[in-house]
């Protein structure tokens, strides 16, 4: 046995058999990495599967058992390369590698050329609009006018007040910007907004919101015993839906919202707000880009307005999702929030001197260089490298950092993206990479 307590094959037999579970293993073990092998073994004695390429890997297993994973087996790769911004941000200035990772032939390649054609008029200038959390929260009420009477309470500079400071004992880095609320009757959706430092923020507004209208229905549930002018409000709405206390209905709402395409999130923002813009010289548009401004901008109109708007699409922009995809993969962002990212707006003029001007409007760029997926070995790696690893930063000065590296990379992909398709030259670029 090696020197270990327990022999594979009783293990593989406990977890065939039923009386050990997968989940069980960790802790039956008290060793991931060991953890993670016998759960290999145990996929190979059942499925009769193989690997070879999942093991190697720099992962610590122990702490990513505990942080990122359950059922650990190995880990994934994919091709990781970089390309050179020039960036005249709010917080970042120079030029900047910034890190993609992907398996599309030729992603690199075009953001390249688009930056070397932003890099030619100077660079990009990115600025940062707004930055918030947001979680919301489902309390059901006897109906629409306790609901009514609840968001007038939290609305209230009292009630706004108790939950504030309600909401501080929960988080250090996280602060209660402000409160919304809808309602639908006896569905009352309140929605908490949070500046979280450096983090993305969402379980950590997550967590501080439940534990604030816990709070905060205790004391709803308080106020409600004994008051005679609230039974009778209640008599007179002639209510079929009385509920002895108020409860919490869910715990996230969906009018957060996290994950889902949605107007919402185009409009109020969500995560970090930016716009990144360029002016390129017309020259530079017909050397790097070989194209023009006036082209590149009906193709914008074209494409990305009416295209989109007839398709009914949120995401007004031609190919950000594969920008997002390469650097949240890289930099450890949680990958599910592309689907809020990517409802990007861009915007292509001639200006009065015939140059080129283009900028990308992202509403909802969800970002964090602490916490979440930013701990693990490669993406903390990449994160350092970039100069924007968030430990100690509890303003959030890395998090906009690195939301200005990747707006600018999304800027030149969609220079570069418009400008190969005003000149027909999209697909011979995918035609010209191995495929297959
Ligand atoms: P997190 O890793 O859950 O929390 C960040 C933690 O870091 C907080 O506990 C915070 O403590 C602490 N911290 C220390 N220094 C900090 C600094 N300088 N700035 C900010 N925080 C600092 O990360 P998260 O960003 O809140 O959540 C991201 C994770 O949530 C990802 O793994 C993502 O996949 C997951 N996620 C969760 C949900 C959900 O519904 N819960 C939804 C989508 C995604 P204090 O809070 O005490 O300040």
């Amino acid at each position: 046995m090696d020197g270990k307590k327990h022999g594979d094959d009783e293990v593989l037999r406990k977890l065939l058999g039923g009386e050990l579970s997968l989940s069980g293993l960790s802790t039956f073990l008290e060793d991931e990495m060991e953890s993670s092998r016998i759960r290999r073994l145990y996929l190979e004695k059942k499925y009769g599967i193989k690997f070879q390429n999942i093991i190697s890997t720099s992962i610590d297993h122990e702490d990513a058992g505990k942080r990122n994973i359950e059922n650990m087996i190995g880990a994934t790769q994919r091709p990781l390369g970089f390309v050179e911004a020039k960036i005249n941000g709010e917080h970042i200035s120079g030029t900047k590698p910034i890190f993609m990772s992907t398996t599309e032939g030729r992603l690199v390649a075009g953001v390249s050329r688009g930056l070397k054609a932003i890099n030619g008029g100077g660079g990009a200038t990115t600025t940062i609009i707004d930055d918030k959390m947001t979680r919301s929260i489902i309390i059901e009420t006897s109906g629409a006018r306790e609901s009514k009477h609840i968001m007038s309470f939290v609305k209230s500079d009292e009630g706004f007040k108790f939950i504030k400071t309600e909401f501080s004992h929960h988080t250090k880095h996280g602060e209660l910007l402000g409160i919304d609320c809808y309602t639908t009757g006896r569905n009352l959706f309140i929605v908490y907004r949070a500046r979280t430092g450096a983090a993305m923020g969402m379980n950590m507004v997550t967590i501080a919101s439940n534990n604030t209208t816990a709070k905060l229905i205790g004391r709803l549930n308080e106020d409600r015993k004994g008051q005679k002018a609230f039974e009778k409000e209640l008599e007179k709405s002639s209510m079929i839906a009385t509920k002895k206390v108020l409860r919490v209905l869910s715990e996230s709402g969906n009018l957060c919202i996290d994950k889902k395409p949605a107007m919402k999130n185009v409009l109020l923002g969500r995560g970090i707000s930016i716009i990144a813009e360029a002016v390129i010289p017309r020259d530079v548009v017909k050397n790097t880009l070989k194209s023009d401004p006036e082209s590149m901008a009906k193709i914008n109109y074209v494409k990305n307005y009416m295209g989109s708007g007839l398709a009914g699409s949120l995401a007004h922009n031609a190919q950000v999702a594969n920008i997002l995809n390469a650097a949240f993969d890289a930099y450890g962002q949680d990958v599910a929030q592309i689907v809020d990212g990517v409802n990007a707006f861009d915007d292509v003029a001639v200006t009065d001197e015939g140059n080129l001007y283009v900028s990308i409007y992202m509403p909802a760029l969800e970002v964090g260089t602490y916490g979440g997926g930013t701990a693990r070995e490669t993406p903390k790696e990449l994160l350092i490298a970039s100069g924007v690893y968030g430990e100690g930063d509890s303003q959030g000065k890395t998090k906009y950092m690195l939301a200005e590296l990747i707006a600018t990379a999304c800027l030149a992909g969609e220079v570069n993206l418009l400008a190969a398709e005003s000149s027909g030259e999209l697909t011979k670029a995918h035609a010209s990479i191995r495929r297959g």
